[in-house]
């Protein structure tokens, strides 16, 4: 077994994504939550960055608009220890033009072994959480079986 461990700092890195139908409910819930946001390091994509940035009057990193690759970029920055936590509130009644983006999004999530809440009452759970204020080490899945396969 070689198990990586990968180091959160007490203050997260945390990714918020939202489809259209699932938006009002996100800027309500970090609204709501802005006091515990505000003790983070807040990364959207495009439409939903913007959107929190301007409910909360607090910075938030923004990468392109989901169905233009922000789904791809926030996967990216996971598989690279760049970003602790997700919150993404995805459509459960509509498809979505992007679905092999979002599939690939949570797939690295889960991945990486990272935090995710994917609707109000997990974020809710998270948020409260006194891990999310502490730093924490995250034990990475041994993968090295994949890599050597991968290379002969
Ligand atoms: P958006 O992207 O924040 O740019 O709307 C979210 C998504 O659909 O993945």
């Amino acid at each position: 077994m070689q198990s990586e461990i990968r180091k959160m700092g007490a203050s997260k890195r945390i990714a918020l994504v939202a489809h259209d139908n699932k938006k009002k409910e996100l800027i309500e819930w970090a609204v709501y939550n802005k006091t515990a946001l505000a003790r983070h390091r807040l990364y959207g994509t495009g439409t939903t960055g913007t959107l929190i940035e301007n409910a909360l009057n607090q910075s938030v990193s923004k990468f392109l608009s989901g169905p233009l690759g922000g789904d791809q970029q926030v996967g990216a920055r996971i598989a690279e220890g760049k970003i602790d936590v997700l919150i993404f509130f995805w459509d459960p009644m509509e498809a979505q033009p992007h679905d092999p983006d979002i599939k690939a999004l949570l797939r690295l999530g889960v991945t990486w072994n990272i935090p995710i809440a994917n609707n109000r009452a997990t974020a809710d759970f998270l948020l409260t959480s006194p891990l999310l204020y502490e730093e924490y080490e995250t034990i990475i899945p041994d993968y090295s079986q994949y890599v050597k396969r991968l290379q002969k």
